[in-house]
């Protein structure tokens, strides 16, 4: 990538535009070229040009145009572009985009805890509040995300556990930050537990059993949102678009030219990407140890803890999910991170419908060999690409 590029959003090129998220690059260059080239006559190019005039516009489908929005929800700029025939089209698209995020943070930002009035305090928190207490009547999204959340954590033997709020608090990231005690540490994980997250399906209510619980859905709310958003988006008819927030991607069809989304990863310990994934109508959703992190000591702290033993977790650096759902990827993305190459090889490899890309810390990028067409490496960064 050109020097002058870094750290820029959205430049806009000749014949396309290259976009900047936290983890991830899109970009589509779109060519005339093609068409341009030919062996026409210039009579027989005047007498297309004549009889095009004697057709009339009306049979000529309506150009799409580009329409982008950023914003800063959930802890993270969104950026979402969408194709589309007119102004008016383009707005409400964005705008009901955008109201799909708004929601879904209305409902699982866990610090939207303040003020009188209910409305002010989100239902994650409402049943954080209640933990040990009594069962809290919630919506069927919240419901969703926290049975699905449930289901990743059984598969992946606890690797993935939303009940991590506690020894999220521990560490405090961007507050309080700093590295606990061990004996602290024992302390909060007595209450990591998602068995003891009690989901009424019947009743609408969540209940945490044990007081001091605290949900924390940093690991999947974007994800969710995402789907969202894409789903309004399908509603309204469009069928290019390019969803990105702070590296939980959705391409939603093709881009307007009918070729595939490019995808970037970027390099997790430079800038620059290592890989780009061609894609249409799949998340792709990246989890990096580069996100939110601090250094103490020497060491490197950051924000995808393992629940068995409240620290980091250390075998993978960054982890790239495709697949058809944003919300399973992006629960994915960071279950792998905590399981690691092994487990997570064995893991993804029984769900249909997802692929993985890991960078380890020796610098080895390994690769479901499902998604070899779609894939391929920059060689930026000294990443040595291994097929599994
Ligand atoms: P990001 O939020 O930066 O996109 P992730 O999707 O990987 O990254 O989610 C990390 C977030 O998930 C953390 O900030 C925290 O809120 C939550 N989290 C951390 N560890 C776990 C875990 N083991 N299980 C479930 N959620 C986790
Ligand atoms: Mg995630």
């Amino acid at each position: 990538m050109p020097p002058a590029w870094k750290g820029i959003n959205i430049i806009y090129k000749r014949h396309g535009f290259l976009l900047r998220g936290n983890y991830a690059f899109i970009y589509w260059v779109g060519s005339l070229k093609g068409l341009l080239h030919g062996y026409f006559k210039i009579e027989i190019i005047l007498l297309l040009l004549l009889l095009l005039y004697f057709m009339g516009c009306e049979q000529k489908p309506a150009e799409l145009q580009e329409f982008s929005r950023e914003k800063f929800i959930m802890n993270t700029l969104v950026h979402i572009t969408v194709f589309c025939a007119d102004e008016h089209q383009g707005a409400k698209a964005l705008d009901e985009a955008f109201n799909a995020f708004e929601k879904v943070n209305d409902l699982t930002d866990r610090f939207k805890n303040q003020g009188k009035t209910t409305s002010l305090v989100s239902e994650v928190s409402k049943i954080n509040n209640n933990a040990g207490i009594s069962p809290v009547r919630v919506s069927d999204d919240t419901l969703t995300i926290l049975e699905r959340s449930n289901y990743f954590s059984e598969l992946s033997g606890g690797a993935f556990d939303v009940s991590i709020g506690p020894i999220m608090d521990l560490w405090g990231f961007g507050s309080n930050q700093h590295v606990p005690g061990q004996e602290e540490i024992n302390k909060a994980l007595a209450l990591v537990d998602y068995s003891k997250i009690k989901i009424d399906d019947d009743q609408n209510t969540v209940f945490l059993t044990k007081p001091g619980m605290c949900l924390d859905l940093g690991g999947v709310s974007k994800g969710y949102a995402t789907d969202y958003a894409v789903s309004a988006l399908r509603k309204l008819g469009i069928n290019h678009a390019i969803i990105n927030a702070g590296g939980n991607v959705y391409a939603l069809g093709t881009k307007p030219d009918g070729s595939l989304w490019r995808v970037g990863i970027q390099d997790p310990r430079d800038d620059g990407i290592i890989a780009i994934v061609s894609v249409q109508d799949v998340a792709v959703v990246t989890s990096g140890d580069y996100e939110r992190y601090f250094t103490q000591g020497g060491g490197r702290y950051h924000h995808i803890l393992d629940p068995a033993t409240g620290g980091q977790a250390r075998d993978a650096i960054q982890v790239t999910i495709v697949g058809d759902s944003a919300t399973e990827a992006d629960i994915l993305s960071t279950t792998l991170f905590v399981l690691g190459p092994e487990k997570g090889f064995n893991m993804v490899n029984k769900l249909k419908n997802n692929d993985v890309v890991f960078v380890c810390p020796d610098k080895q990028i390994l690769y479901s060999n499902t998604i070899s067409n779609n894939l391929t490496f920059t060689a930026e960064g000294g990443y040595q690409p291994v097929a599994k």
